[in-house]
């Protein structure tokens, strides 16, 4: 399966990917833990993507792109893959398609979990990554909310759209996951 999956930062997403990967088996391609490791690893793009994740701001669309290009061209992305956290605005969106047009692998399903703005702050504010401060969650919410809601009418239209709840237990929203994705599974 060939799986976008979408939500906010506070969402429950990462732990939802890392059972999507369990379960189905995709390639997992998250782009917050790979822009993590390239400025980790001190890369030029690293560098260049921190300025960017240390603000809560988007690093901008051809880096990310550039990353996801030859990402997609590994050989573990053949048998089906996670994109989590990717795409995040409508040109990434826009240059995914063509990406995938040209290898003639259309999307199997774009997953949206949904969580309201109010239990995401809260979420994020108990969590302590190092940006995770107010100012800078606050700006990843907006930056959420401005860049990438857009995405849900973007996929809507193409009959890519699954959107799936992300209030209840870590298990109950499991299941939920698990019953869309198993219907596309066939
Ligand atoms: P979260 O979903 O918790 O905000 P991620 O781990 O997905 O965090 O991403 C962390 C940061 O990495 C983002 O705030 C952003 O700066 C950057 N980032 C990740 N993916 C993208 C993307 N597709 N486009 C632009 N920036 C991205």
């Amino acid at each position: 399966m060939r799986i976008v999956f979408i939500g906010p930062p506070g969402a429950g997403k990462g732990t939802q990917a890392d059972f999507i990967v369990e379960t189905y088996k995709p390639a997992h391609l998250s782009t917050g833990d790979m822009l993590r490791a390239a400025r980790d690893a001190g890369t030029e793009v690293g560098k260049e993507a921190d300025k960017y994740m240390s603000a809560g701001q988007l690093v901008p669309d051809e880096v990310i792109v550039g990353i996801i290009a030859e990402r997609l061209d590994e050989p573990d992305c053949q048998a089906g893959y996670l994109l989590d956290g990717f795409p995040r605005t409508i040109a990434q969106a826009e240059a995914l398609d063509a990406m995938l047009a040209e290898k003639n692998t259309p999307l199997d399903v774009v997953l949206e979990l949904r969580v309201a703005e109010e239990e995401l702050f809260n979420r994020l504010a108990g969590r302590g990554r190092a940006d995770d401060t107010p100012d800078v969650i606050r700006q990843r919410l907006v930056a959420y909310r401005e860049q990438t809601e857009p995405l849900l009418k973007y996929y809507t239209e193409k009959n890519l759209l699954v959107t799936v709840d992300g209030l209840g237990t870590v298990e109950e929203v499991a299941a939920r996951v698990k019953s869309e994705l198993d219907i596309i599974a066939g």
